[in-house]
């Protein structure tokens, strides 16, 4: 699968949003054949993990942005399914608590990065920050920033968060950055499953009825973060996310894709250290 459909372009300028498909299954033909093809792209994946944790040079950071319902946990559940556990780590950002609002607000996620040769997923990030905040900008007051700070204030989280994440590429953590992208029409129906399901009543909360009723500032607000937050270095990947089947295939595609970018090798073994490791054989076999 070609991944480049997804991106965004770095810079952006062309980019909307609202013209980015959300049902698009680029050729594939249905859930079976999805199903099909991700089982083998599961399998492949645990195999790069597997150099990756080896190598040690590289910590891979994934992050998933969307509405509600648009499937980051079954996405993130299903990726990540065939992968070591050892090798990978999952966060959850939700509304911040009072220690975290003490901080900057990159504070609670910076201590989350993921370790070289290791996956960190963020479910939700610092990009809330440019996000849920600015369709609800009495959040900020939860910050007490100071005045200088209010300045501008999300142009300059987008250079900031440009600046962090170029600061990463640098030290050799990648992030890779997908928005799961629904439609209005698909988070209804899976609001009502959610409440018609008692197994996935759960996963209701009324948050939801009122956050959706701010749908289109929540999408220009993506629109806008997606445009100003692309770059060489980072580049956003748009997701279609009507079905889910799709999303996962679409979303393990450019994983593998950005990961065999990399230049990924088990460490090499010296040929003093191979004929060391042979006499220990031989030392063990003849000891026993
Ligand atoms: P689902 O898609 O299943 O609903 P979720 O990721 O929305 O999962 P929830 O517990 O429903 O998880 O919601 C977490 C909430 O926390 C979101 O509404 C999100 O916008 C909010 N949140 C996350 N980061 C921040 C932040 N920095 N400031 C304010 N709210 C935040
Ligand atoms: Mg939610």
């Amino acid at each position: 699968m070609k991944i480049d459909r997804f991106i965004v372009p770095p810079g952006g300028k062309k980019f909307d949003l609202r013209k980015v498909s959300t049902d698009d299954t680029n050729g594939v033909k249905d859930k079976a054949e999805a199903k099909d093809r991700l089982a083998k792209r599961v399998k492949r994946l645990a195999e790069i993990q597997d150099v990756l944790y080896a190598d040690d040079r590289f910590g891979i950071l994934l992050i998933f942005q969307a509405m509600d319902a648009a499937g980051k946990d079954g996405t993130i559940k299903h990726v990540m399914s065939g992968v070591n556990p050892q090798g990978c780590e999952v966060f959850s950002f939700k509304s911040p608590s009072s220690e975290e609002l003490d901080h900057d607000f990159m504070w609670r996620t910076m201590k989350c990065l993921p370790e070289q040769g290791r996956i960190g997923i963020f479910n939700r990030s610092y990009y809330e920050e440019v996000l849920v905040v600015r369709v609800h900008p009495e959040f900020l007051e939860a910050q007490k920033l100071p005045p200088q700070a209010l300045d501008d204030i999300w142009d300059k989280r987008f250079d900031d968060i440009n600046a962090i994440e170029h600061y990463l590429v640098n030290n050799g953590i990648l992030p890779i950055k997908f928005f799961l992208h629904v439609s209005k029409k698909e988070q209804l129906n899976r609001f009502i499953e959610r409440l018609d399901d008692p197994t996935k009543n759960w996963k209701f909360s009324s948050a939801d009825v009122s956050e959706r009723k701010l749908w289109h500032k929540y999408q220009d607000a993506y629109d806008e973060m997606l445009r100003r937050t692309s770059t060489k270095a980072a580049p956003w990947y748009v997701i279609p996310a009507d079905n889910k089947w799709y999303t996962r295939l679409a979303v393990i595609e450019v994983i593998i894709s950005r990961l065999e970018e990399l230049d990924l090798r088990y460490p090499e073994v010296s040929d003093e250290k191979r004929a060391e490791l042979v006499r220990i054989r031989e030392q063990l076999v003849a000891d026993d």
